[in-house]
């Protein structure tokens, strides 16, 4: 009984209160969810949207059981746990085992340079692995060692933030690198970069062309059109 107290009071982190809206891009698009945005990233993309989940006090600290009452309020959403960089977080691997417990579908969205741990990659129902191109100008170190665990999971996906068309040849060498040259094309998605409306309209048809020609999966990001640039949607 205690046990269970102590895990319904474990406390979450994050840098966005709980909110619930559609999920913005990759290939649940559209799927009513409920957002997890733990604090704290190390990854440092230079065109990262969400800067102000990098460092500093998280905006809120949530118990598990407030999260699950959230849940709750929202039946039938997924959950989605981002960041910021979830996998990062010491919180994470017990926020997802309460999920999972809980019966919620679950997807988890990663720059992929921390490998999950076994039973983390068995309870989270979708991964959205998201490794960077030159553009994010990260160090080296951020980069993923292997993705070779993206086989063993159920729902894997793979996500680039692309702003240029000739960005596609860089894609193709990551898949090589990682020896994912028989990835599912149609699981690899590429979404256009940009934080407002119109930094990432013009970009929306010209990577949608360059994306059929290749096979991969091609999606706007929903919440940036519907809601521009703004937090917690
Ligand atoms: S990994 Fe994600 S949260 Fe971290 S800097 Fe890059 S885009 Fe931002």
């Amino acid at each position: 009984m205690i046990r269970l107290k102590e895990k319904a009071d474990f406390k979450v982190s994050l840098a966005d209160s709980l909110f619930f809206s559609l999920q913005g891009e990759g290939a649940t698009i559209g799927r009513p969810s409920i957002f997890i945005r733990l604090m704290g990233c190390s990854v440092g993309c230079a065109w990262c949207d969400t800067k102000y989940s990098w460092s500093g006090p998280p905006v809120e600290e949530v118990t598990i059981a407030e999260i699950l009452d959230f849940c709750r309020e929202h039946e039938d959403a997924q959950v989605v746990v981002t960041g910021g960089e979830p996998l990062e977080s010491p919180q994470f691997p017990r926020l997802i085992e309460a999920l999972h417990d809980a019966g919620l579908r679950v997807e988890v969205e990663t720059a992929g340079h921390v490998p999950p741990s076994e039973d983390v990659l068995e309870r989270v129902d979708q991964w959205n692995v998201s490794p960077k191109l030159k553009s994010a100008q990260i160090a080296e170190e951020k980069q993923p060692e292997t993705l070779d665990w993206l086989r063993r999971v159920k729902e894997p996906y793979l996500k680039f933030v692309v702003h240029r068309a000739d960005e596609l040849d860089e894609i193709e060498a990551v898949l090589d690198k990682y020896g994912l040259d028989d990835f599912p094309r149609n699981r690899v998605i590429i979404s256009p970069g940009g934080k407002a409306r119109e930094q990432m309209e013009h970009r929306l048809l010209p990577l949608a062309e360059v994306s059929m020609e290749r096979g991969f999966r091609f999606t706007p990001r929903l919440h940036v059109m519907l809601w521009g640039d703004k937090r917690g949607v």
